[in-house]
């Protein structure tokens, strides 16, 4: 998957919706976390339509739906408000932390007779529905299940966000951040399983020991902010010579601290 213009590439499993409403971007060094949620709606294209609606005070950067088509709502570079009130780890309001992805699933579903209806009214059928226990709760619940190309397209965007955006460092489901209020995206999506593949194939790229140290090889080399070389100075170029520890590589890049910390290309530097 293709991002441009901090969008997926337009296609035939993608299309581009118009959501004005949302215009502050998020700080350097933001964002830092995947949010998943599930739409508890009709539809993908309803839920999609409805959180573009300059009324409606929740949004989200992307609405999958059953078929593994992807509705971008707002560039990846603006703060969407799907989140609410949240908290994890000592931070709160994750709305400006985090990119929002929402998955078209009904939630959780009531048994009535030998159907299984959602808070909507609509019913679905067994082969459609798990019975499980949801990790904040203690009594089994039936929860709607997703598809298949629902989890592969979302482990796809993430593989594709963590890739373009390096700031990203965590995958956390709603039900985490909003404990109590929210379920979603629930035990009928592979969460844990998800998370922790991404998780461990970051590890691997960080280096093994804390006293890692390099040396600047070059007359002047440039620091930046992100891992690219379009993105912005993080200060005056370090001169040749000067010593580094070496914090983390992403993709022929290191991330260094010396008075401060930003990324240099890693050719230029000599590593101990
Ligand atoms: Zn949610």
């Amino acid at each position: 998957m293709e991002i441009e213009d901090h969008l997926f590439k337009k296609g035939e499993s993608v299309s581009h919706l118009s959501c004005p409403k949302n215009t502050v971007k998020f700080a350097p060094g933001q964002p830092d976390t995947i949010i998943i949620h599930y739409t508890a709606g009709k539809s993908g294209e309803s839920s999609a339509k409805y959180l573009c609606r300059k009324k409606v005070k929740a949004s989200a950067h992307i609405v999958l739906d059953r078929s593994g088509h992807i509705y971008q709502l707002v560039p990846f570079d603006t703060v969407t408000w799907h989140a609410g009130k949240s908290s994890y780890e000592g931070r709160s309001g994750f709305n400006k932390f985090s990119i929002g992805i929402e998955i078209d699933n009904a939630g959780v579903l009531e048994k009535v007779g030998n159907k299984y209806k959602s808070w909507f009214g609509k019913t679905y059928p067994e082969e459609e529905v798990m019975q499980a226990v949801h990790r904040n709760e203690s009594a089994s619940r039936f929860w709607h299940t997703y598809t298949e190309v629902q989890i592969d397209k979302t482990i796809e965007m993430i593989e594709a966000l963590m890739d373009r955006y390096p700031t990203i460092t965590n995958i956390l489901g709603h039900e985490e951040i909003s404990k109590g209020r929210k379920q979603d995206p629930g035990p009928a999506f592979p969460l844990d399983k998800v998370r922790n593949g991404f998780l461990e194939s970051r590890e691997e790229e960080l280096p093994m020991s804390d006293d890692y140290e390099g040396i600047v090889d070059v007359p002047r080399l440039n620091i930046r902010e992100m891992p690219s070389g379009s993105a912005d100075l993080a200060a005056a170029p370090l001169e040749g010579g000067t010593k580094l520890k070496v914090l983390q590589q992403h993709n022929g890049w290191l991330k260094v601290e010396t008075k401060i910390e930003g990324w240099v290309a890693g050719q230029y530097v000599d590593i101990k």
